[in-house]
């Protein structure tokens, strides 16, 4: 049994076997071979090395001819390491004695070798294990062909092991059957995260090199609540989790109940919960969690398939039909949020040294109109049918929210010319998740009828920690007083104007926060759909007048963790059944 933290995003407790991904999707089954078996694998895997040997050696010829000598020192290396005794003999052993697939055997062999020479102290040895890689997916290739993993038609229970995982890939996985996901990248607020969470997918990243130390088939359990990650884990540990499982359900079942009641604080005041969704079918799940309305839709994944760019007749027609299912409630439509985490398509092919400042979102869309544009035309075809709003994401200066706003008058223009209708009066909002866009709050609430504060990205920026980045992941900190006093500006400048601020993002999800958040005179909510019950149980047990005492204290405060620590003693004052 080995045990590993991380970062745990996405709650939920999961056991399954592991299936793990090295960056080309192979796997490894679990699967023990007859006796009579053991000679054809040994003949297998002799073909592979065969085949690798071939491989390597014209690799050498390429090599002598063009490059440097220690190039060519490097495909020695892989020679020799590729026809070591001590390694095949291992190997072989696990195939006749273990009866282990040959590819099983090549890589728990490898990966031993791989985890020892990345220990050693001595600097030769320890840049060893990159060869040691390299020759691992040579030989897997060799056994298992091109075939990569199709993650989206699993055949059975799964936890997946990665290095990484894009929100692409993660929207194509399985639903039925990924039980857990964890990575050795990532952050709580990077789109893969948010993904898990909507998709309930129990998940902890920033785990460190645990592509190398997880064989595929070993049984692993995963914490989503504390970002544990144990390898098959022992009888004990198991009747441990087996009791924090059953607990979990209990709450899920509390949770379940409280879905059905109003949102409302325990002193009467009416607090708005919208969702967050990414894709239309996500609407039930808004239905299902009874939100509000949606308060963001992040359209960007409109282009994940990566086929064709969606065209203005694809945009209408997933606004419209997220009108449908919302039965009058309101839809905030957030534009083109392209960059950083969420390249797709033509977007990802400009790679950028630093993709969080580049030309992402309202920047990019400004560089192409052909894909804004009819997004602008879509959304406002779209409010002829309901009550939509329009979001313009990472507003930066007044320049750019009234270059958004002419573009959005120029469409209606169009519109009204082809005989189109559309609500006239649509809503316009700007997302506050900048510096300089809190700076100049005052300014913004003057251009347009709402704010909706992206706190993933105003964390990531007003602290300069990269929010898919686990080694600042400690770091990131929404109760930093940098944090909290930006959010009372854009709070006091919307009050001022007499404009509603809606808060979205990840913080809310966590119920202290919550708590501060209400604190702060904050009505409006938006969050992912799978968060919305648990969400709701801390705003019926909050008495606001309570939490506005406590949060003024707060900001007097002058650390993270000194708010945190003053916001836990108190919420549990104040709130004892739930923060006990
Ligand atoms: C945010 O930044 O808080 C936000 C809601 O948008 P996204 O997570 O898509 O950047
Ligand atoms: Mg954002």
């Amino acid at each position: 049994m080995e045990i590993k933290k991380g970062i745990p995003v996405s709650t939920g407790i999961a056991i399954a076997k592991a299936l793990v991904l090295d960056s080309e999707h192979f796997r490894i089954k679990e699967r023990f071979l007859a006796r009579d078996e053991v000679e054809a694998e040994c003949r297998r895997y002799d073909a592979a090395i065969e085949k690798v040997e071939g491989e390597v050696r014209r690799l050498k010829i390429q090599v002598d001819e063009s490059l440097s000598p220690d190039v060519g020192r490097i495909i020695e290396t892989h020679l020799s390491l590729l026809r070591d005794p001590h390694l095949d003999k291992e190997i072989r052993g696990k195939i006749r004695n273990d009866l282990y697939t040959a590819e099983r055997a090549v890589s728990v062999t490898m990966r031993r070798y791989i985890k020892a020479f990345k220990s050693m102290k001595d600097d030769f040895f320890s840049h060893r294990f990159e060869d040691l890689y390299d020759l691992e997916k040579r030989l897997l290739r060799a056994l298992l062909g091109e075939g990569r993993e199709d993650l989206t038609n699993l055949s059975e229970e799964v936890i997946i092991i990665a290095r990484e995982l894009t929100p692409s890939e993660t929207a194509d996985l399985d639903r039925a059957k990924v039980k857990g996901l964890a990575t050795e990248t990532g952050g709580h607020t990077s789109h893969t995260a948010i993904m898990a969470r909507s998709m309930r997918i129990p998940s902890v990243v920033g785990l460190v090199s645990i592509v190398d130390d997880v064989t595929g088939g070993d049984t692993v359990l995963i914490d989503g609540d504390d970002g544990t990650l144990i390898v098959n884990p022992d009888a004990a540990t198991l009747r441990r989790y087996e009791e924090k499982i059953r607990r979990r359900n209990h709450l899920e079942s509390e949770l379940a109940e409280v879905r059905e009641l109003a949102s409302v604080t325990a002193d009467g005041a009416k607090i708005q919960i919208h969702a967050n969704i990414e894709f239309p079918s996500d609407v039930e799940g808004v239905i299902e969690n009874r939100a509000d309305g949606i308060g963001l839709f992040r359209t960007e994944f409109l282009f994940l398939s990566g086929r064709a760019d969606p065209s203005e007749e694809v945009h209408f027609e997933a606004y419209q039909t997220a009108i449908r299912k919302l039965h009058g409630r309101p839809l905030t439509v957030r534009t083109l949020d392209f960059g950083a985490d969420k390249e797709f398509g033509a977007q990802a092919a400009v790679a950028e040294a630093n993709p969080f400042l580049g030309c992402r979102s309202i920047r990019y869309s400004f560089e192409r109109l052909d894909l804004f544009v009819p997004q602008l035309r879509a959304v406002l075809r779209a409010s002829a049918f309901g009550a939509v709003r329009i979001l313009f994401p990472m507003i930066s200066s007044l320049d750019e929210i009234r270059r958004a706003k002419f573009l959005l008058d120029e469409s209606k223009a169009s519109l009204e010319r082809d005989g189109v209708s559309f609500d006239r009066d649509i809503e316009v909002g700007a997302m506050i998740e900048i510096p300089s866009a809190v700076a100049i709050a005052d300014f913004l609430a003057q251009e347009v009828d709402f704010f909706s504060v992206g706190t993933n990205d105003l964390i990531q920026y007003t602290l300069a920690v990269d929010r898919i980045n686990e080694r600042v992941a400690r770091l990131y900190q929404p109760t930093h007083p940098a944090v909290l006093r930006f959010l009372r500006t854009i709070v006091e400048a919307g009050r001022k104007r007499d404009i509603p601020v809606s808060v979205c993002g990840e913080m809310p999800v966590d119920d202290l926060l919550a708590f501060l958040l209400i604190g702060m005179d904050i009505t409006d909510f938006s969050i992912t759909p799978t968060a919305i019950p648990a969400f709701k149980r801390v705003i019926r047990a909050v008495n606001v007048a309570d939490a506005r005492k406590v949060t003024r204290r707060v900001f007097s405060l002058p650390t993270s963790d000194a708010v945190l620590e003053y916001l836990r003693k108190k919420a549990r004052e104040a709130c004892p059944s739930l923060f006990s």
